[in-house]
């Protein structure tokens, strides 16, 4: 699929929706003078706020506000971007919107102002990519490390294990250059130096990124009990003074179908089945149907009994209908009415927890557990936010060079499984990428980013 069209001058509310103080027209494009003339009778200066007047075409007012403009290459997109700030209302800001569009520019497809920023090379594949999963980090400790993709550090280090790849490249296909000249021993093992420890490197980045993906995706947890076992006491104490982050999952704003809370930092989204029943509104019936989408695609199930009564065949009932491919984990909870101690139990009957909501014994051992299943070890600062698809070219570059490693004797297959992990790593920062993939990642951008 090609992309949009790279020619036009492009615009979109950058900011969201709703009232807010201020909101944000940005435009982009390759001159925005004749824009800039018609919208504020003139072109802001170079990067300086400059107060504003946006007009209609009959010169009516349609807002007070600030314009800055920053002119290419030095901007977001690499082109001339204009950014309006005018009131946060949504009819100000789609007139504002509309005059811009009067004036030559078309509607901003989700992360076109990403993707041209990508195209002209002011970032990587990579960076684009945090960009996004900064805005959608669900936690603190998410949010810094998206940053840490954003600024270059996961890019860096990509583009340092390609650096060691072409070194041991350039050192291997000189040798087949020159087949007739015997491979120098030394250099032979000048290179299987090389390979192991790039091997190492590489299997190390990969420990890395799946602690990131950790963080950027969590945990997803379906909550199952019946009323008045503990359920949302429990949650309150496991988001524990985290509570005010308690988000809603992004991209799916407005989902009553989950919400999250973080443990250490590790987003673990709820799913609750307090609501699923057998019932005839049709409102209710599309939530119900969204719970059972959400959970077909969970980790974990979380089953809430009274430690008094253990599980009961309303819970087993319950369990019975959800994925047999989830973990499941049994909390008995309110041992301080049934006179248990807290302890965590693993064994043939399943992962079991005894705690009590109540006065918090045995809740840092489901915590931990949690953590366990998420993937989790814990935060340093060298975890970077890699996405599935990094997680997978980095997994084929260990394999190649696992193979490279079985072949050394035979110099073209060695220089073959070396060119092969090339590309995956520099499918990362998006070297050489299919267009069908950047259309893929840009579209679950936001609209104006
Ligand atoms: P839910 O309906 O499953 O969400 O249950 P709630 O969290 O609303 O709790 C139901 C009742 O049990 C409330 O009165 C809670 O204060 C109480 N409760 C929850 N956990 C404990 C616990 O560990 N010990 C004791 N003693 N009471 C608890």
């Amino acid at each position: 699929m090609a992309g949009p069209s790279d020619t036009d001058v492009i615009a979109a509310v950058a900011t969201a929706q709703g009232r807010a103080g201020i909101g944000i027209v940005r435009v982009s494009g390759k001159s925005l003078d004749r824009l800039a003339s018609q919208l504020l009778g003139g072109k802001p200066p170079a990067r300086t706020a400059m107060r504003a007047t946006f007009r209609s075409a009959s010169g009516e007012p349609i807002d007070d506000g600030i314009a800055l403009f920053f002119p290419a290459p030095a901007s977001y997109t690499g082109e001339d971007v204009l950014e309006l700030q005018g009131h946060g209302g949504a009819v100000v800001l789609q007139m504002l919107l509309r005059r811009c569009l009067e004036l030559g520019a078309r509607v901003a497809e989700p992360g076109e102002f990403t993707r041209r920023a990508f195209m002209n090379d002011k970032l990587d594949l990579a960076q684009a990519e945090g960009i996004a999963d900064l805005i959608d980090a669900a936690t603190e400790a998410a949010a810094r490390c998206a940053l840490r993709s954003l600024r270059g550090e996961f890019s860096d280090l990509i583009r340092s294990l390609a650096r060691q790849l072409i070194e041991l490249r350039t050192l291997v296909e000189a040798t087949l250059d020159f087949p007739e000249e015997e491979i120098d021993q030394l250099d032979r093992d000048d290179a299987r130096m090389r390979l192991s420890r790039l091997r190492e490197d590489v299997g190390r980045s990969v420990a890395r990124g799946r602690q990131g993906s950790v963080l950027r995706s969590g945990l997803q947890v379906v909550l199952a009990g019946q009323p008045n076992v503990g359920k949302s006491s429990l949650l309150n104490r496991l988001a524990g003074e985290d509570l005010a982050i308690v988000t809603e999952i992004p991209g799916t704003t407005r989902d009553s179908v989950r919400q999250t809370i973080q443990i250490e930092g590790v987003p673990m989204n709820i799913i609750d089945t307090a609501g699923l029943r057998d019932t005839a509104d049709a409102v209710e019936t599309i939530g119900i149907a969204r719970t059972w989408e959400a959970i077909e695609q969970a980790d974990v199930t979380l089953l809430i009994v009274d430690a008094r009564e253990g599980v009961t065949p309303a819970d087993l009932a319950i369990v019975k209908r959800l994925p047999g491919k989830l973990e499941a984990v049994t909390v008995f909870n309110k041992i301080d009415l049934s006179g248990g101690a807290p302890c965590a139990e693993d064994d043939q009957q399943g992962r079991r927890v005894h705690l009590s909501a109540k006065t918090g014994e045995g809740i840092d051992a489901l915590r931990q557990v949690l953590l366990e299943l998420a993937g989790w070890q814990s935060e340093t600062e060298d975890i970077f936010m890699a996405r599935e698809r990094h997680l997978v070219a980095l997994e084929h570059v260990a394999g190649a060079l696992e193979r490279a490693a079985q072949t050394t004797l035979h110099t073209e297959l060695f220089a073959e499984e070396l060119r092969l992990a090339q590309r995956e790593l520099d499918s990362i920062t998006g070297e050489f990428t299919a267009d069908d993939l950047l259309g893929e990642i840009f579209a679950r951008f936001c609209v104006g980013k």
